[in-house]
């Protein structure tokens, strides 16, 4: 009987897995269970969908066609209740079961909800699926004002949705500036100007106390931590995601706001792995356990997870240095490593639009934020690779025009 390998999630994790599992094994039965009802899209520019700067068309990455080709079964709107461990089965809520010898799980969050009044009125977004992305432009097509909610990187890409299509939005933060874990009020400074170009205003140290509905139960205005009523025909919402981990719920496989694996994505049940946003993996580099939301990650690790499955005997570290990019403004704007991360950071401005920040942690460089210049970030990375003690050579990392070899190193063995 063939090897039969099981994969809960069509993102790009699950999808690169099955595609991996497929290439080193040619008559293994390989399954791709989803909730959704298409096949793999390029989540990233659903953004540039809603923006209405691209067509559906060059979203789409798989049609159902690759799956059939590859002899993949690919099951949509297929939605996972649990799993049974013991006997090596997959349950789903009205297609049967689907029995593994390897399960991959890959299911990635959901957006959490404001709890707060009136926060699942109608006009009210939350921002994951390409379904979402097509009712967010139809929406923001046609609405006036909007209020933007969530001050980080997926809440800045409502916020320019709103300035694309000339919704004339506020965006409320609970700190004082976009993204206060990565940037200080300096870089982020130079993000609130962006915005307001576009004609999105930043509300600062606020919040959401509640929305105001009209009798349809549509929403009409956002109320904001003083009570303060903002005009918002348009609502997004970006806080923070919901893992989706209750179908593992009495399987004994670990979760810890996410499903605890290893470096080589194994979960501490035989025979499950787990791969993308939804793990929290043992990071090599970093030296204890994380979590990342990015696309190049998710992609990695259900490749590794693949190769790790179809041959524990090899296993595959999990070895990547992240990015994650915002093309919203005139500038470029990137994240890369784990910025939001260490024990110690440095930073400069260097012009209206340029600014750098590093993070480092026991001496080494973790991560960082380049913003207006993002050149440097490939000798920033390999840095990160190294894993070699820089923290004292700060002036160095922060020249202009950055020389790795300037750095005083151990000389490599
Ligand atoms: C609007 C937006 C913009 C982004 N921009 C960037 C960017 O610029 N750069 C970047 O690096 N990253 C970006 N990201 C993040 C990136 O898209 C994710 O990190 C990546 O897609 C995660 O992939 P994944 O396969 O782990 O999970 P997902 O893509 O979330 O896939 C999980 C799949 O599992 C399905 N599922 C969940 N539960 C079940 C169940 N019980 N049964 C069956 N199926 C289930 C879900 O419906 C989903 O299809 C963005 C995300 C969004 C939403």
């Amino acid at each position: 009987m063939s090897e039969s390998y099981v994969i809960i999630g069509d993102g790009i994790a699950g999808s690169s897995a099955a595609e991996t599992i497929r290439e080193a094994k040619p008559d293994a039965d390989v399954t791709v269970i989803t909730d959704e009802g298409e096949a793999l899209y390029n989540r990233i520019l659903i953004k540039e969908f809603a923006k209405g700067k691209l067509p559906e068309a060059p979203i789409s990455i798989h049609e159902e066609d690759w799956y059939a080709e590859r002899d993949i079964d690919l099951e949509l709107n297929t939605f996972v209740t649990d799993i049974d461990p013991d006997a090596h089965e997959v349950h789903t809520h009205d297609s049967g079961t689907f029995e593994y010898d390897k399960l991959l799980v890959a299911t990635g969050g959901t957006p959490t909800q404001l709890p707060v009044d009136n926060s699942d009125a109608d006009g009210i977004h939350h921002f994951w699926t390409f379904q979402d992305a097509r009712r967010i432009a139809e929406h923001a097509e046609q609405a006036e004002t909007g209020v933007v909610v969530g001050a980080g990187l997926l809440g800045i890409d409502l916020a320019a949705i709103c300035g694309e299509q000339d919704v004339d939005a506020h965006y409320i933060m609970r700190g004082n500036r976009w993204w206060r874990y990565g940037l200080s009020l300096e870089g982020a400074e130079i993000i609130h100007n962006a915005l307001e170009e576009k004609g999105v205003t930043p509300i600062l140290e606020s919040g959401v106390n509640g929305f105001v509905t009209d009798d349809e139960g549509s929403v009409v205005a956002t109320l904001d931590a003083d009570d303060n009523e903002y005009d918002s025909e348009f609502v997004g919402i970006a806080i923070g995601l919901n893992f989706n981990t209750e179908y593992l719920q009495g399987t004994g496989v670990k979760t810890d706001n996410g499903v605890v694996v290893d470096q080589y994505m194994q979960t501490d049940v035989d025979d499950i792995y787990a791969a993308g946003d939804i793990t929290r993996f043992y990071d090599v580099i970093l030296g204890e356990y994380t979590q990342n939301g990015s696309w190049g990650s998710a992609k990695q690790q259900g490749v590794i997870a693949a190769k790790n499955m179809v041959d524990d005997d090899q296993a595959e570290e999990f070895r990547w240095v992240t990015s994650y990019s915002i093309t919203h403004f005139d500038f470029p704007f990137l994240s890369f490593g784990f910025p939001t991360l260490g024990d110690d950071d440095c930073e400069r401005k260097y012009s209206d639009t340029e600014w750098r920040r590093l993070a480092f942690k026991d001496g080494k460089l973790i991560g960082g934020v380049l913003i207006g210049d993002i050149a440097p970030q490939g000798k920033y990375k390999d840095l990160i690779r190294k894993e070699v003690d820089v923290a004292d050579q700060k002036d160095i990392l922060l020249e202009k025009e950055f020389d790795p070899d300037k750095l005083a190193l151990p000389q490599e063995q």
